[in-house]
């Protein structure tokens, strides 16, 4: 196919995306072909009629990393350990609780609990923890481990993923993050993370999260690995087609969505597989965000980052396809990757609560408050917002796990 058919498929796409048709993978794969800054605007369009065209969400979530020790050894991942290695850690239930004290002050609503998978924690660690958390702070939504970790606890039980689901959701447990996704498409899987969880088990897994009706606030596509455009494809109409069986069977559906860079410059992968200068990445970022609101039609929030792209990224993706800012939480792994390469981490404070506000007011929304299932629980005034601050910006160089 010439450049010019190549050109002339991706804008047939784009008419039917503009249009509300469903796009095959080849369309999809089309669009890639199109400037983007011809399918930002029809993302936008898309978006502005899926969800409240008045608003941008955000919510206040904490997040707690409760182990660093991993027997994943992912390639892409600087924040695991071996168990004595620098920096190896285990939370014990009682310390869960004492980190998630200073975040539920903060006014979280929701917390992520998440980690390594670490083969040395018992199986009853997972159902004492969210005992206690439950027992401790009865309204909090807890969003616990990852698919990844899943299948952990079915090896380490030998019991099956749907079974340690049910027991998990009666101790407590309310949502699931659709983690240690970065891109389900095994041939690149083998490559940067051998051990990491089969695209299959992952489905599989997340299909019983569903069935339970346990929530997934939201799953994403990490770009940036060395995959073709058409794997990157393969990815969103894999997910695509794991939200239609959920909704055909009456189920929620997964809540949201989410693309991000992967940074490889201080893993083993640097050298391996070739890594875009700064601009080059927030270019693509913003074209992933659009392509991607256009092919899952199915999912409608779509969210953005602002804690590694910087607010100005972040306002530009909301008109782009996105409807939500996330990463307004407290300690995570990000922080601590921040930290460890000597940058500074926002920490959840009034100024990073007033950067959010004035990062959506720029795009143009009013910033509302939603709670896990993205409904809108508290609207800001635009008088809220201190227009004079000075923005997070765009972090250079920053690397993270997969999971943040
Ligand atoms: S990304 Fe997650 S599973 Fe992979 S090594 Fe890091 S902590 Fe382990």
């Amino acid at each position: 196919m010439t450049d010019a058919q190549t050109r002339e498929r991706g804008e047939l796409a784009l008419e039917r995306a503009r249009n509300g048709e469903r796009l095959t993978a080849g369309e999809i794969v089309a669009l890639y072909a199109v400037p983007a800054e011809e399918v930002i605007p029809i993302a936008n369009a898309a978006r502005l009629r899926k969800t409240d065209p008045e608003y941008a969400t955000f919510s206040m979530g904490g997040n707690i990393d409760y182990t660093s020790i991993c027997n994943v050894a992912c390639k892409f991942c600087t924040f695991y350990r071996t168990p004595r290695q620098e920096g190896a850690y285990a939370l014990t239930p009682e310390q869960v609780i004492e980190q998630l004290e200073p975040q539920v002050r903060l006014g979280v609503t929701e917390v992520m609990i998440q980690g390594g998978v670490n083969p040395e924690l018992p199986y009853e660690w997972y159902i004492e923890t969210l005992r206690l958390v439950k027992q401790t702070y009865p309204d909090l939504f807890v969003d616990f481990l990852s698919p990844e970790e899943i299948r952990g606890l079915e090896k380490l039980t030998g019991r099956d993923a749907k079974d340690i689901l049910a027991e998990l959701q009666a101790n407590g447990m309310d949502g699931m993050p659709g983690a240690s996704a970065e891109i389900l498409v095994d041939e690149v899987r083998q490559k940067v993370a051998p051990a990491r969880i089969s695209s299959d088990d992952w489905f599989r897994i997340v299909d019983n999260v569903l069935d339970l009706g346990i929530h997934i606030h939201w799953t994403g596509l990490v770009f940036g690995l060395g995959e073709t455009i058409e794997q990157r494809v393969e990815h969103l109409v894999r997910l695509r087609d794991a939200q239609d069986r959920d909704l055909e069977r009456g189920g929620r559906g997964l809540g949201a969505y989410k693309v991000w860079p992967m940074r490889l410059n201080d893993t083993r992968l640097n050298g391996v597989i070739e890594i875009d200068d700064d601009q080059t990445i927030i270019d693509k970022y913003l074209q992933q965000v659009a392509i991607h609101r256009l092919a899952l039609d199915n999912i409608d929030h779509h969210r953005c980052v602002w804690r590694t792209m910087g607010y100005g990224t972040a306002a530009k993706a909301l008109r782009a396809g996105a409807d939500d800012l996330c990463g307004t939480g407290a300690i995570n792994a990000v922080t601590s990757v921040l930290e460890t390469a000597g940058k500074e981490a926002p920490r959840p404070s009034e100024k990073v609560f007033h950067g959010v506000l004035k990062c959506i007011a720029d795009a143009g929304f009013k910033p509302a408050e939603r709670d896990p299932f993205y409904n809108v629980t508290r609207v800001h005034s635009l008088d809220d917002v201190d227009f004079e601050s000075q923005g997070h910006d765009y972090v250079a160089g920053f690397q993270a796990t997969a999971d943040v």
